[in-house]
């Protein structure tokens, strides 16, 4: 059976493993659309490799360069983030959320709201709007697969199991690239020096902020609103190998691991194959070889996004969406060069305090234009709380 397929953030890190897998099997898939950003040389190729009838772009200032790129094909070009959600809108078997940021929400919500199949990588969609999105997919019957590693793991774990005798979900962390820096160099760490991960090969936003853990963070409130587990039963533990990428721990004492080399293809694999399991391509483990897998707890003081991730569980309500964009934008001004390192987690919880207060976030109700709403706010929120920061510290 031939299966139309659809992949947004095609030309990203998730986006690229994703193709490859399609590639190796190309007369099994109906490829509908691909969507990336500036990398358009890179999205036009694969356009046609694939046999794609759209490419869409998310800047309208690249649409003219994707046309010109494509001119000598059939592939319809489309510009803008109407036309990205319009994709997910479309009757495809299977799309997969490879977006990075806030971006992937109205999209990815698109394919729950006509009951389609997500494989959902962009962890922000569940950061966001949880509550929103997983009413959302019960409403109209989608599927919505975790392609996160960590994410994917449990839900493997969990086959066949019943949730009720779930006691603790254990998600592990490498402990990105400066885990066992001096603490009071933390500080000095430059761009390149947070944008190289020990273990796992990603796009450059995912990488820092596995450096800073707010990726980790991120992945707990993912965890919460995925499966519906009490903050409480969520830990996170330090496993610089990244071979183990979770554990399910049930009420007989058992505990459940998912181990294999750190590579996406496996789960992104196993939400394009869903329900069976088919042969991928990913390196088998060599246990000798391996030798040894270690854990660390980790540490507060080295990583204060887990204790804000706490938080916005706590709290609830928008939090979340005001978490992950004031993140985001305390990213962009690192990537900048306008923030320290350190700074990126002060920057989210002045953001956090304000709004908690001001715009009553926990108690706000939820639905895709508040999210929105919020999400804007925090950005200009964060910015002003650089400003505050670095003219605090000048
Ligand atoms: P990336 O930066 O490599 O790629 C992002 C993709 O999104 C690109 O195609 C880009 O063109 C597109 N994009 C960027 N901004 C956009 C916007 N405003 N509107 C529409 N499209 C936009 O990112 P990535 O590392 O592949 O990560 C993608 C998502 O998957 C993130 O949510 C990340 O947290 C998650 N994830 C990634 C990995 C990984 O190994 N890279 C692992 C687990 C989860
Ligand atoms: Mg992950």
């Amino acid at each position: 059976m031939v299966r139309s397929v659809s992949i947004l953030g095609a030309t990203g890190s998730i986006g690229q493993s994703t193709i490859d897998l399609i590639a190796r099997d190309l007369p099994s898939y109906d490829v509908h659309a691909l969507t990336g950003g500036r990398n358009v040389a890179q999205l036009a190729h694969d356009a046609i490799a694939l046999n794609a009838d759209v490419a869409v772009t998310c800047f309208d200032e690249c649409y003219q360069d994707l046309k010109d790129h494509l001119s000598a094909t059939s592939i319809t070009v489309q510009s803008g983030a109407a036309a990205i959600a319009e994709v997910g809108m479309r009757q495809t078997d299977w799309v997969m959320s490879g977006i990075i940021g806030s971006a992937g929400l109205v999209p990815g919500m698109e394919v729950l709201k006509r009951g389609g199949t997500l494989a959902l990588a962009n962890k922000e969609t569940l950061v966001t709007a949880g509550p929103l999105v997983m009413e959302e997919a019960r409403r109209s019957g989608a599927t919505l697969l975790p392609v996160d590693s960590e994410h994917s793991a449990v839900f493997q774990a969990l086959v066949g199991e019943d949730m009720a005798a779930v006691e603790r979900v254990i998600i592990t962390a490498s402990g990105g690239a400066f885990r066992d820096w001096p603490i009071a160099d933390l500080p000095k760490a430059t761009l390149a020096q947070a944008s190289s991960h020990p273990n796992w090969d990603m796009g450059q936003r995912i990488t820092i902020d596995s450096a800073s853990m707010f990726n980790k963070a991120l992945e707990l409130i993912e965890t919460k609103e995925f499966f519906g587990v009490d903050p409480a039963q969520i830990e996170t533990i330090i496993h610089p190998e990244s071979m183990i990428h979770a554990l399910v721990g049930f009420n007989d004492g058992a505990l459940m691991a998912h181990v294999g080399p750190p590579d996406m293809r496996h789960a992104i694999g196993y939400a394009l194959n869903w329900p069976e399991r088919k042969t991928l391509p990913v390196e088998r483990l060599d246990l000798a070889k391996l030798g040894q897998l270690t854990f660390r707890a980790p540490d507060d003081a080295r990583y204060p996004a887990l204790a804000l991730a706490r938080r916005v569980m706590e709290q609830g309500g928008l939090t979340g969406a005001a978490f992950n964009a004031a993140k985001e934008r305390a990213l962009d001004h690192f990537i900048a060069g306008d923030l320290r390192f350190t700074d990126m987690a002060r920057v989210v919880e002045a953001v956090l305090d304000n709004m908690s207060s001001r715009d009553g976030l926990e108690n706000a109700t939820m639905t895709l234009d508040t999210v929105l709403e919020i999400d804007h706010l925090a950005r200009i929120r964060a910015d002003e709380a650089v400003l505050a920061l670095n003219t605090k510290d000048a």
